[in-house]
């Protein structure tokens, strides 16, 4: 099946290390034939990126932080003097103060309330509407969400309701850009031991419940959430947009746990 996306060319933006969901994504897709540009937030994570794009072929490597518009507007240009067009966007961008990220939501501030969705969830807006310019011929968005969006997890907090205001705008973004032949759709990716996902309190906890009751009886890898970005982002999917597609091992559908996983 190799070669799903033999000439195709995509943005990725989110890898900080080869912990990353992005960095997942990113092998799985040039495993398949796609020519991939990255950004990447600040010196010190381009100093890890470069090597990782390098070691998939790509040489065309990009600063971008979403809190400076300016940032983006240049990275979007740069791509298109280079590509002068775009496949398909993978954005696996969040952040929340690590000090919200634990105990209660009802204990957030309006200036990380504000920090959190801007780069969580509009900056996703933001990115699809420069990446759309780019696609005269459609193309296939893909942001990452987390199921912290629909049901409460202790200390996802804030992020919960900007994964929850993303998924909407998935839906929405889905509406306004499929008439050009863009679909738009979102990976719920399980637990992951990640640096973003190092931030949550009680990370490791979490990550240990859903092992023990997701019925898989595991977590996911980030090549298995790269396997729903190829399908997402490839010519397999033509028919699918505004989904929220989850790869978390089957945790979302659960209850309660069943009674013998809970005797382990
Ligand atoms: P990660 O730390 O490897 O990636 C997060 C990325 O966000 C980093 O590359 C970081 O540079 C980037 N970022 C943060 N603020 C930014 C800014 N202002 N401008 C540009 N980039 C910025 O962690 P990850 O877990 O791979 O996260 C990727 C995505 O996957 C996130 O949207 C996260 O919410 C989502 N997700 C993670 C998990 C998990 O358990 N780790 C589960 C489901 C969804």
């Amino acid at each position: 099946m190799n070669g799903l996306l033999h000439g195709k060319r995509g943005l990725v933006m989110g890898v900080a290390n080869d912990h990353s969901i992005a960095w997942g994504i990113a092998k799985t897709l040039a495993a398949h034939g796609a020519s991939l540009a990255f950004t990447y937030q600040g010196d010190a994570l381009g100093k890890r990126v470069k090597p990782l794009a390098a070691s998939v072929g790509s040489d065309l490597v990009l600063p971008c932080d979403v809190e400076d518009l300016a940032t983006v507007d240049a990275a979007f240009a740069r791509l298109g003097e280079v590509w002068g067009s775009l496949d398909f966007l993978v954005h696996a961008i969040a952040f929340s103060d690590k000090s919200e990220l634990k105990g209660r939501y009802a204990d957030t501030t309006r200036e990380n309330f504000v920090r959190t969705m801007v780069i969580s969830c509009f900056s996703f807006t933001e990115i699809a509407k420069r990446a759309a310019a780019l696609m005269p011929a459609g193309g296939s968005i893909v942001t990452l969400t987390y199921g912290g969006s629909t049901r409460v997890m202790p200390n996802y907090n804030v992020m919960g309701v900007a994964k929850a205001a993303l998924e909407a705008s998935v839906r929405y973004l889905a509406v306004d850009y499929g008439p050009r032949g863009i679909r738009v759709n979102a990976v719920s990716a399980g637990p992951v031991r990640t640096l973003a996902g190092a931030g949550i309190a009680d990370a490791r906890l979490m990550f240990n419940y859903q092992k023990r009751h997701a019925p898989l009886r595991r977590t996911v890898s980030i090549e298995e959430v790269g396997g729903a970005a190829l399908y997402l982002l490839s010519d397999l999917s033509t028919g699918t947009t505004g989904e929220v597609h989850f790869v978390d091992s089957g945790y979302n559908i659960i209850s309660m746990p069943h009674p013998e996983a809970l005797k382990t």
